[in-house]
């Protein structure tokens, strides 16, 4: 994982949209429609959907993935770490709903 870090940050945002937004169609993530914050949904399952339907997107040329330049392998990765640092749930929520 050397030199991850090394990537300017603005790409590494840009790529990680990406990702999300395979991660939302799937269902890998979710995004609180309240609040829009983005969280793992927690369904391990789902990987493997997020990963084929990026491959699909990266074979139909489709814009969204454009940002990656036909790299399939920089598009899995990017995939595959969209849950890091990810919360569980919705933060907002979880505290709105403990204040009560
Ligand atoms: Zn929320």
């Amino acid at each position: 994982m050397m030199g991850a870090l090394q990537r300017s940050s603005t790409d590494l945002d840009a790529k990680q949209a990406i990702a999300i937004e395979i991660a939302l169609k799937v269902g890998l993530v979710e995004k609180c429609e309240q609040h829009g914050c983005v969280y793992d949904a927690m369904n391990d399952f789902a990987m493997e959907d997020a990963i084929r339907c990026g491959d699909a997107l990266m074979t139909g040329n489709d814009p969204l993935v454009a940002p990656f330049g036909g790299n399939r392998r920089r598009l899995r990765h990017a995939i595959e770490n969209v849950r890091t640092g990810l919360p569980n749930c919705c933060d907002d929520c979880y505290y709105s709903q403990h204040q009560k």
